[in-house]
């Protein structure tokens, strides 16, 4: 990006967990470093009541709003594994029609770099691992959430496409498993590692069983928002291809879902009965992704150290409860 004109840089999805990030980062780092704030540089995070992005007429609103220069798209309908499974249609239909919206109202008010956010989802579950950027379409994703991955992988398609018919610069980022404040704490529709601090943090409050789904062998590889965040600012700034990249921390960086829980524990202070619901559904055993082109890119970068990153989103969860998006708050 030029330091000299203006830039409009539009975050959908901006009061999410890496929307809200995003801006974290942007307002606490130095200005004019790395990842701080440039000069001619307004960051716009917009929220749904803005606009609803399912709706064409919405979307070209929110953009002739804001007239962005620059867009971060990552507004979606998301949820951890056991929401993907119920709402398979409803994650096709509304993800595609949020990212349509996105794509062709970008492409038709000109703007001059947007990246859609994907997920590791969007990998084949049957292919040699580590991930690639190089995988995506070699082959049907995971089963658990295939409506989901197929609206996340078709951005590529359209990235290709609209850059091969009109010349536009759309790329995408593929982060894996992302945790960290602002979260949603949701008991059941949310990813795991919100999900597991809500449900320790109440067996310790009601002296009831920690209960964690599943078996707790499966491995992911988890990245704290607030690292995402600066690696979305970099690719935004530096990076200058069409093709996908992978935000990750190092494959060899897999955890599994037990080590997970066990942290959790340790965070939240938990000393009670600590079990595992086996009837419950696993989702994919692993999807570990190498992150070779982010480091080969970027040059050196430190990642916050799990168990660092895990005490500061219990610590904001704790400090945050009421206003925290936790879904029933009776539970
Ligand atoms: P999140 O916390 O649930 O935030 C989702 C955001 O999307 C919210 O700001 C929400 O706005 C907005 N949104 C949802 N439906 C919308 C609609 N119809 N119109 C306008 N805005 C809408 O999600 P996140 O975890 O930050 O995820 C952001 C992106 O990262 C998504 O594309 C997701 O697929 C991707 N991703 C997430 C993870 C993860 O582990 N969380 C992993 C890989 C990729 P309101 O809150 O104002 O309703
Ligand atoms: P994924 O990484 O896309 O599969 O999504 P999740 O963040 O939902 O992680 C799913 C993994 O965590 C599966 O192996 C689940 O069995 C396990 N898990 C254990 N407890 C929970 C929980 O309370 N919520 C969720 N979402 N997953 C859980």
């Amino acid at each position: 990006m030029s330091s000299t004109s203006k830039h409009v840089i539009l975050v959908t999805g901006g009061t999410g967990l890496i929307g809200s990030a995003i801006k974290h980062v942007i307002e606490t780092e130095a200005p004019n470093s790395r990842f701080g704030k440039h000069d001619g540089e307004e960051w716009i995070f917009a929220r749904s009541s803005e606009g609803d992005l399912r709706d064409p007429v919405a979307t070209r609103e929110l953009f002739a709003k804001y007239k962005p220069t620059h867009v971060i798209h990552l507004a979606a309908l998301v949820g951890g594994l056991f929401k993907n499974m119920k709402y398979k249609l409803t994650f096709l239909r509304e993800n595609t029609l949020i990212n349509d919206n996105i794509l062709h109202t970008s492409y038709e008010t000109h703007v001059v770099k947007l990246i859609s956010c994907l997920s590791t989802c969007v990998f084949p579950d049957k292919v040699e691992y580590p991930l690639d950027e190089n995988k995506i379409h070699l082959g049907p994703p995971h089963e658990s959430n295939f409506g989901y991955a197929h609206a996340k992988r078709m951005v590529d398609v359209s990235n290709h496409a609209y850059h091969e018919e009109f010349g536009c610069n759309f790329t995408s980022a593929i982060p894996t498993n992302v945790f960290g404040p602002a979260d949603n704490f949701d008991l059941e529709d949310s990813h795991v590692i919100p999900g597991l601090i809500h449900k320790c943090y109440l067996a310790k409050k009601n002296g009831t069983p920690f209960v964690v789904s599943g078996t707790g062998k499966p491995l992911r590889q988890f990245i704290y928002s607030y690292d995402l965040a600066k690696l979305f600012i970099w690719q935004l700034r530096e990076y200058n291809e069409i093709e996908p990249i992978i935000l990750s921390v190092g494959e060899n960086e897999e955890i599994s879902i037990k080590e997970v829980a066990d942290s959790i524990v340790k965070a939240v202070g938990f000393q009670g009965d600590y079990k595992f619901d086996t009837s419950r559904s696993d989702g994919q055993f692993r999807k570990p992704a190498s992150n070779a082109k982010l480091l080969r890119l970027i040059g050196n970068f430190e990642f916050t150290p799990f168990d660092k990153a895990l005490d500061e989103t219990v610590k904001w969860f704790l400090d945050n409860y009421h206003n925290a998006r936790t879904g029933k708050k009776s539970a």
